[in-house]
């Protein structure tokens, strides 16, 4: 199969090319043109990863050996399935998608894709870019750390991911791998972000160091395929269970984690709805209620859940073009960058509804709800409680560990600030009979005391500096 780009379906990738460069000429995202059908039923006793593979294979894309040796990475994950799917409830079961090495759901892309762009770059030097609110940054530079003919430049906003987080990255700025803080939101640093990737000059000035770039934010289709498998195993299991339709909860910023569930949902899983879940950036919920994109007057909030504080969804538009084709897409994407707001027509709204429910939770619903749990869940994973409905078979989709989250969690549950992060970390810890990873214990211990904070200006001249070493 190749991939279409979304605004134009003349211009064509196969998938090594898309996952390389996943810049497509006017601006869209590569995307199947159609979903292949999968029959799950018949793999439903595979493990994890050989039902993975089959459904890797639908897609016809090749490189076989290659999806193999990348779904290994799954292997260092710390339970035997990579993901966990945990009963809470008669018919509710939370899907945690974060036993990979950084503790969020990043890792289930990222470690294969890892693989997957080692080896399709073999004979080149790539620099990956990547722009963070918090999980993709740690999961990118883990996923690339050491290697020879990679580098990665990773940049988040400067107080705009937890300090976990920020340790984590920080505790990852090897010789391969930089870090950057940059003054400004998610938003800024994904703008920065687009900008470097479309510069011709800076493009040149990396090819004199004999480097390509590459993208690896929730763009790039070579991470939206690792995120389908997931939901269409998970339904498949309750499935069995109810032979019912479920219905899969997903926390959402990018929409790349809920654009896996859909596509799912087209390939035959047996999925009812997908709820999307936001935090006070109720941009999604907006946009599925009323069919209104409308970026006009939005301010972008700070919550409890960073990962999901995002206005710009860049992989709805993914979910346009499958829907409504490529010149729809390009003329509503065209009105959002020149006016910031699109308006879908009556008909369109309804189609999106009936794979699509929506709303949104601010912080102290979500801090409720966590304080209600009787396991621990984190401030993501939180925003999906509101749109259960506990009469239905349903998937609540676990986006982080709690361990990302300890100054959120405290006030939470003892309704206090947090004082000293290690400490409550460890009390939480403690309090709820949980072992904690030593991989993250021991980042409290870093010192960030010397932390540059880069302006956008200065963020092509730093990266470029630091190539030349
Ligand atoms: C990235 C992330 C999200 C949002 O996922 P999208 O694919 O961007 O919608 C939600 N929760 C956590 C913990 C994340 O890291």
């Amino acid at each position: 199969m190749t991939l279409v780009e979304s605004r134009n379906i003349n211009n064509k990738a196969d998938f090594k090319e898309a996952l390389i460069n996943p810049n497509a000429p006017q601006g869209g995202l590569y995307s199947p043109l159609n979903l292949p059908y999968f029959d799950g039923e018949k793999y439903s006793e595979l493990s994890y990863n050989d039902f993975a593979l089959k459904l890797i294979e639908s897609f016809e894309f090749g490189y076989e050996e290659l999806f193999k040796k990348a779904l290994q990475s799954y292997e260092k994950f710390d339970h035997h399935s990579a993901i966990e799917l945990k009963k809470i409830d008669d018919k509710i079961y939370i899907n945690e998608l974060w036993h990979g090495p950084t503790r969020a759901f990043k890792d289930m892309a990222l470690q294969p894709f890892g693989v997957l762009l080692n080896e399709f770059s073999k004979d080149k030097k790539i620099l990956i870019m990547c722009a963070t609110s918090g999980d993709t940054g740690p999961a990118t530079l883990k996923s690339f750390e050491n290697l020879e003919n990679i580098r990665v430049a990773c940049m988040y906003p400067n107080g705009g991911t937890s300090s976990l987080q920020e340790l984590q990255m920080r505790a990852l700025d090897k010789d391969n791998l930089k870090v950057l803080a940059i003054e400004g939101n998610f938003d800024d640093t994904q703008r920065i972000l687009k900008n470097l990737l479309s510069k011709e000059e800076f493009r040149k000035n990396l090819k004199i160091q004999d480097y390509e770039l590459c993208a690896a934010n929730s763009v790039n289709f070579g991470r939206i395929l690792f995120q389908i498998i997931y939901h269409y195993y998970a339904s498949l299991k309750l499935w069995n269970e109810f032979k019912e339709k479920v219905e899969i909860i997903v926390p959402s910023g990018n929409f790349g984690n809920a654009l896996g569930a859909y596509y799912a949902k087209k390939m035959g899983a047996k999925i009812a709805k997908i709820k999307i879940a936001s935090n006070a950036n109720n941009i999604l919920s907006e946009f599925f209620n009323e069919g209104v994109y409308d970026l006009r007057d939005k301010i972008l909030k700070k919550t409890i859940s960073p990962a999901m504080d995002i206005l710009i969804s860049s992989n709805i538009e993914r979910l346009l073009f499958d829907k409504f084709g490529d010149l729809r897409t390009n003329e509503l994407m065209n009105l959002l960058k020149n006016q910031n707001y699109f308006t879908l027509n009556q008909k369109e709204l309804q189609s999106l509804q009936e794979d699509f429910e929506a709303d949104f939770c601010e912080d102290n619903e979500c801090m409720r709800f966590i304080k209600e749990s009787k396991t621990l869940i984190d401030p993501h994973t939180a925003t999906c409680f509101k749109m259960l409905d506990i009469s239905k078979p349903s998937i609540i989709t676990s986006t982080a560990e709690w361990t990302k989250f300890t100054p959120s969690m405290i006030k939470a549950i003892f309704e206090r600030d947090c004082i000293d992060e290690k400490e409550d970390f460890r009390l939480l810890a403690k309090k709820f009979n949980l072992e904690i990873k030593e991989e993250i214990s021991k980042l409290f211990d870093l010192n960030l005391k010397d932390k540059r904070v880069c302006k956008s200006e200065e963020v092509e001249n730093e990266i470029l500096e630091w190539m030349k070493k």
